[in-house]
């Protein structure tokens, strides 16, 4: 198995593992799958055994030309995921999205999925432990930042187990886990979704700072009091509502509507 640390690639071949992602994302012959980089294709060959609609991309044209030699019934995509059209996907229902994810593209392909999530039912990714902890961080721990904001702006977050860097060919040198990702059935919306983004990557850019600080070029400690956040805190007191009720402040007072 020659491995392209360029893609990424650590190979799942601990067949207790991969039963138990299997498991978890608990495929049925009436889904429509969508996996990002199959591989050898250690989850493809069960996935393809429970469902007639599954659609893989893989970036290693290698790789690709072998999953299409054993599994020439599966929708092949040979593509960047990063450049792949989203806006042209059109799944035949909303897609379950499955992947064992390169870590170095991890994050950027969260934020394009997350720019498509009325054609996404769920999403299940193995990812470095670190990166699923703050996915899922609450408000007040360490791990607690912009990207579990960001996400839990979208989702809803469950760290679902870990994986030891033993289940990979060739190993990790870091822990990953499993995590399940459900878009939110009514989420809170911001009514000015860049705004809300810019926000929060102020009021992150440097933790140490109070939230009065980091965000004085956007509102006063009044307009922080008013959005019921104490201007005194760290940005990692500061929960996904009171952000979204800053943001909507804001839009507010720009568009002259407050009284
Ligand atoms: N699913 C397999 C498994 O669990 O053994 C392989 C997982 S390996 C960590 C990541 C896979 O994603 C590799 O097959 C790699 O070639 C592919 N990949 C890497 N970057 C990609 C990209 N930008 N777009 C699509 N596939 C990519």
């Amino acid at each position: 198995m020659k491995a392209r640390k360029r893609f990424g690639q650590n190979f799942l071949h601990d067949s207790n593992v991969i039963h138990k992602i299997i498991e978890a994302i608990s495929p049925k012959p009436t889904d429509t799958i969508f996996e990002i980089g199959p591989g050898h294709g250690a989850l493809t060959s069960m996935l393809d055994q429970a469902t007639a609609d599954l659609t893989v991309v893989e970036i290693d044209r290698d790789l690709a030309a072998n999953i299409s030699n054993l599994y020439p019934q599966i929708n092949l995509v040979i593509s960047d995921i990063l450049k792949y059209d989203f806006s042209a996907w059109q799944p035949t229902q909303p897609a379950r999205v499955v992947g064992n994810l390169p870590y170095n593209i991890s994050t950027p392909l969260l934020f394009r999925l997350f720019t498509t999530l009325e054609k996404i039912s769920d999403m299940h990714f193995m990812l470095q432990l670190e990166v699923v902890n703050r996915l899922a961080a609450a408000p007040a721990s360490s791990d607690y930042g912009r990207l579990s904001i960001m996400s839990q702006y979208h989702c809803e977050i469950e760290k679902l187990f870990e994986v030891p860097a033993t289940a990979f060919m060739p190993a990790p040198k870091v822990t990953s886990a499993i995590v399940r990702l459900r878009p939110k059935q009514n989420p809170i919306k911001a009514t000015d979704e860049k705004l809300f983004s810019e926000i929060v990557s102020a009021a992150f850019g440097q933790r140490r700072k109070t939230i009065r600080n980091s965000l004085k070029p956007f509102m006063s400690s009044e307009q922080l009091e008013k959005a019921g956040i104490d201007p005194g805190i760290r940005p990692e007191k500061v929960s996904l509502n009171q952000f979204i009720d800053a943001a909507n402040l804001i839009s507010k007072t720009s568009s002259g509507l407050t009284t």
